[in-house]
């Protein structure tokens, strides 16, 4: 099974997946390899790489069923008292599947889960001048 195209067969019904959702647009399944029990994914049915070649009201989908299973597992007997987003764009990002997909990641308390970075403490001035360079990007169509 090619790993690039896993997701692709999970949508066409080729490979085996632990559905929890599925629309016209949109399908989410359990992760095989959990970070916490109940962690899904919700993924787009026409494939798409990366973010950059996500048709935007397709991102807005993803987003909108993330919320309604963020809901549900927290109502499920998952028992989430709190829920992460994660989306990984790119290798240094941590991708491994190239068809874009959303983690939807329960929490409870004491569960281990977390992100390694630790934050930093940059002066207004460098702030306000990568604020900058990003609002020009956006401006010279970056993101349309
Ligand atoms: P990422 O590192 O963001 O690309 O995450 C890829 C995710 O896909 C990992 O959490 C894997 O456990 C998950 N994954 C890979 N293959 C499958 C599969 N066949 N069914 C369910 N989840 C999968």
């Amino acid at each position: 099974m090619d790993p690039y195209r896993i997701f692709a067969d999970i949508v066409a019904g080729r490979a085996p997946a632990s559905k929890v959702y599925e629309d016209d647009d949109v399908f989410a399944f359990m992760d095989i390899r959990p970070f916490t029990p109940g962690h899904l994914l919700v993924i787009p049915k026409i494939p798409a790489r990366s973010l950059a070649e996500l048709d935007p009201a397709i991102g807005g989908k993803l987003f909108a069923v993330g919320q309604r299973l963020a809901a549900a597992l927290r109502d499920s007997e998952v028992g989430a008292d709190g829920v992460n987003f994660f989306l990984a764009d790119g290798v240094t990002a941590g991708q491994e599947v190239f068809h874009v997909h959303l983690h939807v990641i329960p929490r409870t308390p004491g569960d281990g889960f977390g992100l390694r970075g630790r934050p930093t403490s940059p002066r207004r001035a460098d702030l306000d001048y990568l604020a900058g360079s990003i609002r020009g990007a956006l401006e010279r169509g970056s993101a349309s």
